[in-house]
């Protein structure tokens, strides 16, 4: 039985999806070749890249915007240390909303001058800290739009005329938002898009290659866009399934078809946290993400048996991260409402039984 998954990433992605890539690892379109044994210069490869690139570009709204966008590797991780390569000359401002910013942070350090300018770790990172003052002699400012971890999610974007970067790994094409406003964003595809293995950056190209330290060739971004994120071999399984991810967003009507339905998921699953009076949302209500909801059970005696019904019901991953504990529904722009459903009548049979 196909399971309700959860999971926070890697995660679900649409089944057909699925189907058509691994269909083309066996055979891509009928070449008498796979996908992953063809040369990542043939023309049949150069076209899945510029249709995946093309595609990225288009969904976000940034067509004729003077943007690039790059599949490139390393992860979302990778991408801490290549920001602070290719941006940070003297002062960088970062806001730190949890785990991922905290390891951004650490990474830009080793480059240079960085200022926290807001943080909720005070909070055990439950909200997103607002109206904090961004100097505006900074090299930039890095958000995390949404912190997968914690289920927070800035529902604005802070105002600054300072170049903005943001890691949008787990919320990238799952809502609408004005994506000029960023000079680069980038995001892991293992949680909105594809399988590990392919990082995409979003850059305005006329902030690349401004910086004057010497940047090693792998890390500089201004290579791999003017190699059409061809420097060298990129993951091309990776790279070929956010393509056919990007192409079921678009048949489907794009970001701001998809961001109703999120928003539907997320109605139904945070209505039943704030009425269910066994469960307690973990996130301040006002920044409360509509991609990963977290949530904890209130009454441990509880737990196993919320557990063995949620298996028994099929839902995956549903358990928090170790630095929160409780729940965590994932929900990304794949996972059916249906799902959510499930999980929502698992919630309430609980409160029946209990
Ligand atoms: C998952 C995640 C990361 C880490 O991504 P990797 O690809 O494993 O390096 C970074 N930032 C956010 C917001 C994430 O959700």
């Amino acid at each position: 039985m196909k399971k309700h998954n959860f999971s926070a990433g890697p995660c679900i992605l649409p089944q057909e999806v699925m189907q058509k890539a691994a269909q083309a690892v066996v055979e891509l379109d009928n070449s008498g070749l796979s996908l992953i044994e063809i040369s990542h210069r043939s023309p049949a490869f150069i076209e899945i890249m510029d249709k995946a690139t093309s595609l990225a570009i288009e969904l976000l709204g940034l067509q004729d915007k003077g943007y690039k966008a790059m599949f490139l590797q390393g992860g979302a991780s990778q991408q801490f240390l290549n920001v602070a390569h290719n941006f940070l000359e003297t002062k960088a401002g970062y806001a730190n909303t949890g785990t991922w910013s905290t390891k951004a942070i650490k990474e830009a350090k080793l480059l240079g001058e960085v200022v926290e300018l807001s943080s909720s770790k005070d909070a055990n990172f439950n909200y997103i800290p607002k109206g904090f003052d961004i100097p505006s002699d900074l090299d930039y400012l890095h958000i995390t739009t949404n912190n997968t971890i914690f289920g927070t999610q800035y529902k604005a974007l802070p105002e600054t005329n300072v170049p903005l970067i943001s890691d949008s790994s787990s919320d990238i094409f799952s809502r609408s938002l004005d994506f000029s406003k960023f000079d680069l964003l980038y995001a892991g595809a293992q949680k909105n898009m594809g399988p590990a293995g392919a990082t995409l950056v979003v850059a305005k190209e006329d902030a690349l290659g401004k910086v004057s330290r010497q940047v090693p060739s792998m890390l500089d971004y201004k290579i791999h866009a003017d190699k059409d994120s061809m420097f060298n071999t990129p993951p091309v399984f990776a790279v070929y399934t956010s393509m056919l991810t990007l192409q079921w967003l678009k048949e489907k009507g794009g970001i701001s078809a998809i961001e109703k339905e999120n928003e539907a998921k997320a109605a139904l699953m945070y209505g039943e946290i704030d009425r269910n009076p066994l469960f307690d949302g973990f996130a301040a209500a006002e920044d409360r993400s509509s991609m990963n909801a977290t949530f904890t059970l209130n009454n441990a005696s509880l737990k196993d048996s919320f557990e063995a019904m949620a298996k028994e019901a099929g839902l995956n991953g549903i358990n928090g991260h170790r630095s929160v504990g409780g729940y965590r529904a994932s929900m990304y722009n794949a996972l059916p409402i249906e799902s959510v459903q499930v999980l929502v009548d698992v919630m309430k049979t609980l409160e029946q039984n209990a």
